[in-house]
């Protein structure tokens, strides 16, 4: 008889997004004069740059032509791109990272969920609590992550690393040192950063007990501040013990394009293996390589012109997200994050739930939001809002959210 792979079974329901959609839906329909203003969202609403539209329908012509046509691209992406970021993100940050050692891919998601197929079915996995929830799901359905304990909220075998206020949202060590460290900066839900000092912490920390830090920078093109690492291989000793992932989604509006990549250094090693070696084979047999189309574009964000226009997008982004900070900062409300990335985390009124905050927000307010709780339980009493919204959008749900009180 067929039997399904038993781990899928202990996944939780993506009871986040599909309760607030419903939430929002039951609302609509009872109150159908309101409109809505959604901050919830991750993704993006700016249209490409001009730069990359470009660039796309130039790639879109070559495809057109016989002599310019391309097929499958190379298995680890193509060499315009890979020097391309190598110059770039690295070299120019003073990071020493090769062409090769940058494996091009169709976003960061899928591979922060893949990487963990070369590790061991018995490594230990370590998550900050609140978290990206793929690094955990990817973990489960891997049949590492135990059993899913309802009161806690939390997998049983996955060490969780309380990120609070209290500690300015980066974790402390754990107490049981973990083989893999998931560690996102700037942060997703929190919006808060590393510090350059800490997270070399982090990584002498690896280095001696062995772990490997997997170091998810999807956000770094947000960073405005000085001393906050855009990557980890900003820091002494992290080609040893680090992999990183980087996306065009929120640097460049690529969240409909896709395309991401990861940096396995040649130095890095598990249990005493290369790992680089396994990521090409693993890409080579189950991957076949982002679009050429779409290889162009990312280029296209390294141009003069490209670079300019993608930071004018950011930094449009992170104006909503100063007013929706110092909106709601005025108002009385503790907020975090939002300087540095594109999301901010704000306390609920004590006394109320995530929930319950996000419930006034819907149906006081006509915003919504995304309960912190629903990232994990040290999320309890904060709810994330985002900055990917209409700038006329913000302005109003942050008098409305002001007006509520
Ligand atoms: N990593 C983090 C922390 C994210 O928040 C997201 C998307 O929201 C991703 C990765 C996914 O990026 P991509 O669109 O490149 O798959």
């Amino acid at each position: 008889m067929v039997r399904i792979n038993q781990n899928y079974l202990k996944l939780q329901g993506s009871y986040l997004f599909s309760t607030i959609a419903k939430k929002v839906a039951a609302y609509s329909k009872d109150n159908p004069e309101v409109e809505i203003i959604r901050l919830g969202i991750g993704d993006v609403t700016q249209p490409i740059v001009p730069a990359v539209i470009e660039a796309l329908h130039g790639a879109v012509d070559e495809m057109g032509a016989k002599e310019t046509f391309r097929g499958y691209a190379p298995d680890l992406g193509y060499e315009f791109l890979r020097n391309t970021i190598a110059k770039n993100d690295y070299e120019k940050r003073g990071c020493d990272i090769t062409p090769e050692e940058i494996f091009v891919s169709d976003g960061a998601k899928s591979d922060c969920a893949n990487i963990q197929e070369i590790f061991d079915a018995d490594c230990s996995i370590a998550v900050c609590d609140p978290v990206y929830p793929v690094y955990v799901d990817s973990n489960v359905m891997a049949g590492r992550a135990g059993d899913y304990d309802e009161v806690a909220g939390q997998y049983n075998k996955v060490i969780y690393m309380p990120c609070t206020k209290e500690n300015g949202f980066v974790p402390e060590f754990p107490r049981e040192v973990p083989d893999l460290i998931y560690l996102c900066f700037p942060n997703n839900p929190t919006g808060t950063v590393i510090h350059k000092a800490q997270l070399q912490d982090w990584v002498d920390y690896a280095r001696k007990n062995g772990s490997i830090i997997l170091y998810d920078s999807a956000y770094e093109a947000f960073i405005t501040e000085d001393d906050v690492p855009h990557s980890i291989y900003e820091c002494e000793g992290a080609r040893e013990c680090a992999i990183e992932f980087r996306s065009f989604s929120k640097t460049a509006g690529f969240t409909g394009l896709r395309l991401g990549y990861t940096v396995i250094p040649k130095d890095l090693k598990a249990g005493g293996e290369d790992v680089w070696p396994l990521w090409a084979r693993r890409h080579g047999t189950k991957y076949n390589g982002a679009p050429y189309i779409i290889q162009r574009a990312g280029e296209a964000v390294y141009s003069e012109a490209g670079q300019e226009q993608v930071h004018e997008q950011i930094a449009w982004y992170l104006g909503n997200a100063k007013i929706i900070s110092e909106g709601l900062a005025a108002a009385g409300f503790e907020v975090y994050g939002g300087k540095n990335a594109p999301y901010v985390w704000m306390s609920v009124p004590k006394g109320l739930t995530s929930w319950e905050f996000f419930d006034q927000l819907l149906t006081k307010a006509g915003v919504v939001g995304t309960p912190g709780s629903g990232f994990g339980p040290h999320g309890e009493g904060y709810l994330r809002l985002s900055s990917f919204g209409d700038r006329e959008a913000t302005k109003k749900a942050i008098e409305r959210i002001k007006n509520m009180l």
